[in-house]
């Protein structure tokens, strides 16, 4: 099997697995606990969190807070500054964020909150005159990720913060890191200085499903989203799922002891792939490709194919990816991060990510690029947009769509 969905989830590395398996086993004390026996969870808890402060370059430890996924970590942090600046009602944020981001966005709008929602261009870049003019002082929380889980597109958080920053002290800055923790420096003492809060989960990075972090600067206004005890400072009331935390801070270490490698490698092989698909196919355009692009992503716009197809005969060829469409109640919903770019409506149900890890390997790309120029040809052949005769487009359709 070819696996070239890393963005949707990662495998768990091995090291990872050895790392987690004692808290299922002899070490399985809760951290919380003040006897001897439960020494070690709580160490392996807290070294953790030692892990993501050196990873994110904060001196506090109190400002790592672990959860569930990025999916709590964004609630909490949205809702949680909601909470506890009444006053404001006022939010940013832009049109491709994750459901997740946009959900608990959409939600404050049904509870009275005004919600600004900042385009994109083609590139998937942010237009920044909107997002300038929408900035009030007034302005509750920006919420803004750093790369798109569909196409890779990464924004100028650091720009971004800034002018927020500069708009006024009192606007919170938050930011969805779930795609780029680990693989694009994040530091809040640098680059990050003016994000007060971010969120991320172990799954995108080799670590499990079911644990990830919230990192809430000291003094932001936030208040908890778990009530119950007092574990995580109070932030974060629930028993620390130790195992799955010990995992995610060996993921960490992994991911950082070969980081430059890893990357190097990584964007290589997504070149490849890329050029290898643009010289093989025709009609096909990289979504984001003039953009600062996450190295493992790759977001391309087939035109004149249906994106379930594509996905349908790769899956055969055991070549796991994704598309652009959510089917959604029995119909083809085009996803709304393409949406938001103009993708050309001939290409909109045709486009296809891949996105890679360290695992993959050249034999991979190579095993695609020898196939799936045929599954789109099989598929064009069956299309009434496609003059399969001259390979091009049929007259009457090509440049169509809005
Ligand atoms: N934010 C981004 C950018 C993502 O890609 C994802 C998952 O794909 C999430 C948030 C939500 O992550 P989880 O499902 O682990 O909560």
């Amino acid at each position: 099997m070819i696996y070239l969905d890393n963005n949707a989830t990662t495998n768990v590395a091995p090291e990872v697995l050895e790392t987690m398996l004692p808290f299922f086993k002899e070490e399985y004390y809760n951290p919380s606990s003040m006897y001897g026996a439960a020494k070690l969870a709580r160490y392996a808890v807290e070294s953790a969190r030692n892990t993501f402060a050196g990873e994110l370059k904060t001196a506090h430890n109190s400002e790592i807070i672990f959860t569930s996924c990025a999916t709590e970590s964004i609630n909490a942090a949205i809702f949680g500054a909601a909470k506890a600046n009444p006053e404001r009602r006022h939010i940013v944020t832009t049109a491709v964020e994750h459901p997740a981001v946009l959900e608990v966005c959409k939600q404050l709008q049904r509870d009275g909150y005004e919600v600004s929602i900042i385009g994109v261009d083609r590139d998937g870049n942010i237009d920044l005159h909107e997002f300038i003019r929408e900035l009030q002082p007034e302005t509750l929380l920006v919420a803004i990720m750093h790369a798109n889980n569909e196409t890779g597109v990464i924004f100028p958080i650091e720009q971004l913060a800034g002018i927020t920053k500069e708009t006024s002290r009192k606007i919170l800055f938050f930011c969805d890191i779930t795609q780029t923790f680990t693989k694009v420096p994040v530091n809040v003492c640098g680059n990050f200085r003016d994000v007060d809060m971010l969120a991320f989960s172990g799954h995108k990075f080799h670590a499990p499903k079911g644990v990830g972090a919230l990192y809430i600067r000291r003094g932001t206004p936030c208040r908890s989203f778990f009530i119950g005890g007092h574990q995580e400072f109070g932030r974060r009331a629930g028993t620390e799922n130790v195992a799955l935390i010990a995992g995610m801070a060996k993921a960490v270490d992994a991911a950082a002891e070969h980081h430059q490698s890893d990357a190097e490698r990584i964007e290589t092989l997504r070149n490849k792939l890329q050029n290898g698909i643009i010289e093989r196919i025709p009609n096909v355009e990289v979504n984001g490709l003039n953009a600062e692009r996450m190295p493992n992503t790759l977001n391309v716009a087939v035109h004149y194919v249906e994106g379930e197809s594509m996905l349908t005969m790769l899956d055969e060829l055991e070549i796991c990816v994704s598309s652009g469409s959510a089917c959604t109640s029995g119909s083809l919903e085009p996803s709304h991060v393409l949406t938001a770019m103009g993708v050309p409506f001939t290409a909109m149900h045709g486009s296809v990510r891949f996105s890679l890890s360290r695992y993959n390997t050249e034999e991979e790309i190579d095993f695609v690029l020898e196939h799936f120029p045929k599954v789109v040809a099989n598929l064009r052949r069956m299309s009434p947009y496609w003059d399969q005769g001259n390979n091009c487009p049929r007259e009457e359709t090509s440049g169509g769509g809005s």
